[in-house]
């Protein structure tokens, strides 16, 4: 049996920080729209969040997500949590919904998509610190914490020599941890890294321990030689599995890194088709995620919106039957926004 295919004009795939913003500011500007999630994602990490201007850190990502998307929800998009399997063109630019969406349970046609998949972060293996709390992915968020406390960077490339070199920005005790690797970085940054002051430990970790006085944070690690040394905490470098096979399926340039290739208004080089957020170029940053977002929600608007409409389709006129173009359902949703 067929599944009933619903029609949207505008399908986001994907519910962290940048998907939500582009289905905020579609919906609220006047577009049907569904944002497809299958939860989890980089935001869901963050247990406090940083550097978002009026949300302080005791905000966790999941209060920052949940809370989104009831706001979404409120201004009349849908919220579906399933996993998109596949997205395919069946139209060109010019026909109605040009797009196929399949999830497990149903399919959705849509005139525009907007991927915000983002990424995963590769992960060395175990044993690992707890993430937050001693383990942390995001140098732009977190280095503030480790002012004056002892650091690592684990990895054996450039990145985690740079990050090694950038934390010495916010404290003096910085170690560079190989975890049993033999170091691939360039013969430039070996120049540099043995420049500043940072220890390499080549020893492959085989502990974690706790802060005695805070329990919930790392106290150190143990390496295989029996030695253990003290961190408050330390970023683990061994790059990002970026989430761009639907991007590709649809023939979507990508760049060398993985990310998807877009302009300044989160356009791909397929027509319709934007991406915004982590998967994407750019700092993998919560506020930056949003304004990617709320680009694309606003190019995407231009493009289908209904008035003005251009001289060489006017014909007669706008018929006053016609207007406003939003549809039934977010007229309603609109007209009755907070009234409880
Ligand atoms: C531990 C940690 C802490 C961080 N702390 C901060 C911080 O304090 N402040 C800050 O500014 N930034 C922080 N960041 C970075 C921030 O989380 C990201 O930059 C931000 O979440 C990017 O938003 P996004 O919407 O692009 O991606 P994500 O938040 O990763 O969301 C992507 C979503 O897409 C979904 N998805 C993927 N594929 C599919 C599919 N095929 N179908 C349906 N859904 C799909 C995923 O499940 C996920 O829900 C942190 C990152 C980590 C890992």
């Amino acid at each position: 049996m067929s599944r009933e295919l619903r029609e949207y004009e505008v399908a986001v795939v994907g519910g962290g920080p940048a998907g939500l913003t582009t289905a905020l500011y579609a919906t609220r500007l006047g577009h049907d729209t569904v944002l497809i999630d299958r939860g989890g994602g980089r935001a869901a990490m963050m247990l406090d969040t940083h550097n978002v201007i009026g949300i302080t850190e005791d905000v966790s990502g999941n209060d920052l997500l949940g809370r989104a998307r009831e706001q979404v929800e409120g201004y009349g998009a849908d919220v579906r949590q399933e996993f998109v399997e596949r997205v395919e063109r069946v139209g060109g630019p010019e026909d109605d919904a040009p797009f196929r969406l399949e999830t497990g349970d149903e399919e959705y046609a849509a005139d525009r998509v907007v991927l915000a998949t983002g990424f995963t972060d590769a992960r060395p293996d175990p044993p690992l610190p707890r993430t937050g709390r001693g383990l942390h992915y995001c140098l732009h968020c977190d280095a503030y914490m480790f002012v004056d406390e002892p650091v690592f960077s684990m990895g054996h490339g450039d990145s985690a020599a740079y990050v090694a070199m950038i934390m010495l920005n916010f404290t003096d005790e910085v170690d560079l941890l190989l975890d049993g690797d033999d170091p691939s970085w360039s013969d430039e940054t070996d120049e540099l890294l043995r420049a500043h002051p940072v220890d390499i430990v080549e020893e492959a970790v085989t502990g974690t321990f706790q802060d005695e006085d805070d329990p919930d944070w790392l106290g150190g690690l143990e390496f295989a030689d029996g030695t253990t040394r003290g961190y408050r905490g330390g970023f683990p470098m061994y790059g990002s599995d970026y989430n761009n096979g639907l991007a590709a399926d649809l023939g979507a340039e990508t760049n060398d890194d993985g990310t998807v290739a877009v302009d300044d208004h989160g356009r791909t080089s397929v027509d319709g088709l934007y991406a915004v957020g982590d998967l994407t170029p750019g700092h993998n940053q919560v506020p930056v995620a949003m304004g990617q977002g709320a680009k694309a929600g606003i190019a995407v608007h231009k493009g289908l919106r209904t008035f003005p409409k251009p001289l060489d389709e006017l014909d007669d006129g706008v018929d006053a039957a016609d207007v406003p173009a939003i549809s039934p359902d977010l007229r309603a949703a609109a007209r009755t926004h907070g009234d409880d």
